[in-house]
């Protein structure tokens, strides 16, 4: 009799762990990293604040007009058929009207423009009736309609945003809203990376029988520098011992994250798993997922490691479920790691056998009711990449889940790509 060693397409393995444990594993090893810069507020964009930014003023500084109309003293609203006032001035945003205003008297106003003395109230220019410098209307109008209290965004001290808030579009206009140019933030990290396999070329080589096109080293760039990470690319390494080792060595020397693709499984020229227990420390490498199951986590000197599956949708999925909280918490980002999960109707059947954690690409859409519904791409197999660019969530099927019948509710994660 032939005894069968565990492989990839075991379902369940007692060595693996489960996909939260892991992740629990991997914060325990991940410290914030020392070191701050202070940025010019443009170049921040994508960092994570290592201050707390309060409010130096009021915002909006001044109480103004929402609307363009007429600015009033509530007083001057009759409380029965029509009044009529003298336009004695204008106010426009950035020029504002200096007299004041008695409650015989309005003066036009545009958004945005100072309310000027003596005035609470804006009538909206589609409200009255202008005859010459006469404006008149009528009782319907509340005190302090069509008006921006000053202070109404933010009060001066007002706490605005935490430290480890990552600064994305909106927050550079709202930092800049404050008056404020100059942000401390947290030192991008640093992550060198490489791909293993002897069947592996670059772009611009000529493939041979057998061969491949690396593309793990492509989605990792993208992965890493929209994460925020100051990126080393160390190329190709082949699956020899000795080149893995130095490879492992030259990166940990110089990163505080060293992630490689490939090399993980059990074949004979997968060395990662050996050559980390003899350079560094292995934690786990494997995790009760798919795709993803053999995913190598350790450190080797002050650097964490991440031996990443060699298939292309293996890569993307475990960097999404592990790595990318690692670097977060790394780069100083607050908590909040956890991906957004919502339910959706499958809207056909999914397959997938008990044992292990499933992400499946899926698509969204939304049923007449206005109801989530989800479908699987089709074919979910680890190394066909188009199924990634074609999906717009995972669908997550945990460990014990069998097979998913049409109608049936799913946990999905949808992709979101913050701004
Ligand atoms: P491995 O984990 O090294 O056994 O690789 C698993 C599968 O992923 C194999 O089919 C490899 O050819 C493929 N693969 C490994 N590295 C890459 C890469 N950098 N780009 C594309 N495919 C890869
Ligand atoms: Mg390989």
């Amino acid at each position: 009799m032939i005894s069968r060693a565990p492989n990839c397409e075991d379902d369940s393995d007692p060595q693996s762990l489960g996909v939260d444990e892991a992740l629990a594993r991997i914060l325990e090893h991940v410290p914030v990293l020392e070191g701050f810069e202070r940025l010019h507020l443009r170049s921040a964009l994508g960092r994570f604040l290592a201050e707390d930014i309060d409010s130096p003023v009021d915002v909006p500084q001044h109480t103004n007009s929402a609307m363009d109309g007429y600015a009033i003293a509530a007083t001057s609203i009759p409380s029965s058929g029509t009044r009529t006032l003298t336009v004695i001035g204008s106010a426009f945003a950035g020029r504002p009207y200096t007299g004041e205003v008695s409650a015989e008297t309005a003066v036009r106003i545009m958004t945005g423009a100072a309310m000027p003395e003596g005035t609470d109230t804006v009538l909206m220019q589609e409200h009255v009736k202008v005859e010459g410098d006469q404006v008149t209307f009528d009782g319907d109008h509340k005190y302090g309609q069509n008006v921006r209290a000053a202070g109404e965004d933010l009060k001066s001290g007002q706490r605005v945003l935490s430290r480890g808030h990552r600064i994305g579009a909106s927050e550079l206009g709202l930092i800049a809203s404050l008056g404020i140019g100059e942000v401390s933030v947290y030192r991008r990290v640093r992550v060198a990376y490489f791909s293993t396999g002897d069947e592996l070329r670059s772009l611009g080589e000529s493939l041979g029988r057998g061969e491949i096109y690396d593309s793990n080293r492509y989605t990792l760039y993208a992965m890493l520098t929209r994460a925020g990470c100051e990126v080393i690319d160390m190329g190709v390494v082949r699956d020899r011992r000795e080149d893995v080792e130095a490879a492992l060595q030259r990166a940990a020397a110089v990163a505080d994250v060293v992630i490689t693709s490939g090399g993980v499984s059990v074949g004979e020229a997968d060395y990662i798993k050996e050559v980390l227990a003899a350079i560094g420390e292995v934690r786990f490498w494997k995790v009760a997922m798919k795709p993803g199951r053999p995913l190598a986590f350790g450190t080797i000197g002050d650097a964490r490691f991440f031996g990443l599956p060699g298939n292309p949708v293996s890569v993307m999925v475990t960097f999404q479920q592990f790595v990318l909280s690692a670097l977060r918490r790394l780069g100083g980002g607050a908590a909040a790691d956890a991906l957004l999960q919502v339910e959706a109707t499958a809207a056909a059947k999914i397959r997938k056998r008990p044992g292990r954690m499933e992400y499946q690409r899926g698509i969204l859409s939304q049923d007449d009711a206005g109801r989530l519904t989800v479908v699987p791409t089709g074919d979910q197999g680890s190394g066909i990449l188009n199924s990634m660019s074609r999906a717009d969530c995972y669908i997550v099927l945990p460990v014990e889940s069998g097979n998913i019948e049409r109608g049936e509710p799913v946990l999905v994660q949808p992709f979101i790509d913050r701004f």
